[in-house]
């Protein structure tokens, strides 16, 4: 806590810090330890873990980093949130995001702008920033974001830490602010993979809370890790690996590419077959995933009317509550998506927007699908650059949306990914970091949490 103070004015992760809490359930946690013993304690004992702010707790007020939910403290935990405190971790607070998960710098976000660990002139990347932040600048040990589109894997990448999309079900949503409901999961953010692996148990599994959670069997992550000491020269035999040919060309830094080969190389001195696979139609997941995205953000973000949640303003009748409330509540972005999504959704429009991205999508899902019979697991950048200067791309919406070009084919697919740092390239006061990802089948987390760990 106290690291957590002195770091915070200048990083600013937190959009709420709950230190009274979190020093009440450590000393509930030593009053049991005292009467019961450790043993009666759970896995994630006194660990603190931050939230990212649109993961609804009970005892804190979670604002989706949006104006409209200034004020509202919901009514109960996340199932992932109530995963976490019932295996023994403390909530240290609410992080910082894009409003609604919207945006890739953190910028979005109605309170505050989180700075980079690494370098206070840019940012964490996003949408789960201070997530990342928190965790790079070691405010807390792990932490809960979300990724619809890259929201965990790039600010893991820009900000040095490990970062989990699991697959699509994996983990419940329930408690999560919908964003775009058939992209979104919560994922993990740890400085370790073993720390990372270690939370993702805690939270996997089926909720009767949202049917679109997975009944798969939920295996110890962690403990299926090699242990590093027993290692043999060529741990990763037999291991097939696909480096995806159009993320290392045109329009990626030259650095993010090199330490990205230096990754693969790497990964073959450890054992694995290393070659390059195409996906031709990566490059359409793009526009897709902004059709998608845009179209189910509008009917997702319908429920914020000013009535149900959150700020109350006055108003003569229901029309003007509505609109005023809308109109101060939510920011640029969020209504640009609105937009977007009303646009590509209306009657003259859907075939040609909406219906042609859905057609996209399974094209994507489809070469994912052959790329991943070949190979088991497929690599790329987790972003094209190191992290961005604050406000470079900030009134530029195009730029930032091409920015999220390696992640959101991920999202369209439902498919796990992983991110580890491997490098870094120059920039700030100590270089910035670079991370990898790692793509694999559907339920492949703990193969690629056991490749990532080995090569960590
Ligand atoms: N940057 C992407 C977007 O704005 C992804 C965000 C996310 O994963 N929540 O939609």
């Amino acid at each position: 806590l106290s690291r957590l103070h002195r770091t915070e004015p200048s990083v600013r992760s937190f959009i709420h810090v709950a230190e009274a809490a979190a020093q009440r359930e450590a000393e509930e946690l030593d009053r049991r330890i005292a009467s019961e013993g450790k043993d009666a304690l759970g896995p994630l004992a006194g660990v603190l873990v931050g939230v990212k702010d649109n993961l609804c707790t009970a005892n804190m007020p979670s604002t989706g980093g949006s104006r409209i939910l200034e004020g509202y403290q919901p009514a109960y935990d996340a199932t992932a949130v109530r995963l976490l405190r019932e295996a023994g971790a403390i909530v240290v607070g609410k992080t910082n995001l894009d409003e609604f998960g919207m945006g890739s710098t953190t910028e979005g976000s109605a309170f505050q702008v989180t700075k980079n660990p690494w370098d206070d002139s840019r940012v964490p990347g996003g949408s789960s920033g201070g997530s990342a932040s928190a965790v790079s600048a070691r405010q807390c040990v792990v932490s809960l974001g979300s990724d619809t589109g890259g929201s965990v894997r790039q600010p893991a990448s820009f900000c040095g830490v490990v970062g989990l999309k699991p697959t699509y079900g994996r983990v419940s949503r329930f408690g999560l602010m919908a964003y775009a409901s058939s992209l979104d999961v919560v994922g993990c953010f740890g400085s370790s993979v073993f720390d990372t692996a270690t939370i993702l148990s805690v939270v996997s599994g089926h909720d009767k809370m949202d049917s679109t959670s997975s009944s798969q069997d939920v295996p110890d992550y962690a403990s299926e890790l090699v242990s590093l000491d027993s290692l043999e020269s060529k741990p990763l035999n037999g291991l097939r690996i696909g480096i995806i040919q159009e993320t290392l060309g045109e329009g990626v830094d030259i650095g993010v590419a090199s330490s990205i080969k230096a990754a693969a190389s790497h990964l073959e001195q450890l054992g694995s077959v290393v070659e390059e696979v195409s996906l031709p139609s990566f490059s359409l997941g793009l526009p897709a995933y902004y059709i998608l995205a845009s179209s189910e953000a509008s009917s997702n973000l319908s429920r914020y009317d000013g009535i149900r949640y959150g700020r109350q303003i006055s108003a003569d009748d229901l029309n003007e509550l509505y609109g005023e409330s809308r109109a101060n509540g939510l920011g640029h972005e969020v209504k640009m998506r609105i937009l977007m999504g009303t646009y590509a959704l209306s009657a003259g429009y859907y075939d040609a927007y909406y219906k042609r991205a859905q057609q996209v999508r399974t094209l994507v899902k489809e070469s994912f699908k052959g790329a991943l019979e070949r190979f088991d697991i497929l690599v790329s950048p987790a972003a094209p650059s190191a992290a961005y200067k604050i406000g470079e791309k900030i009134n530029d919406p195009l730029a930032m949306y091409a920015g999220d070009i390696m992640t959101v084919n991920v999202n369209l697919a439902g498919l796990p990914a992983l991110v580890v740092p491997c490098g870094f390239v120059e920039g700030g006061p100590a270089g910035l970091p670079i991370g990898l990802q790692m793509i694999g089948s559907p339920f492949s987390e703990g193969n690629l949490l056991r490749v990532g760990h080995i090569f960590e």
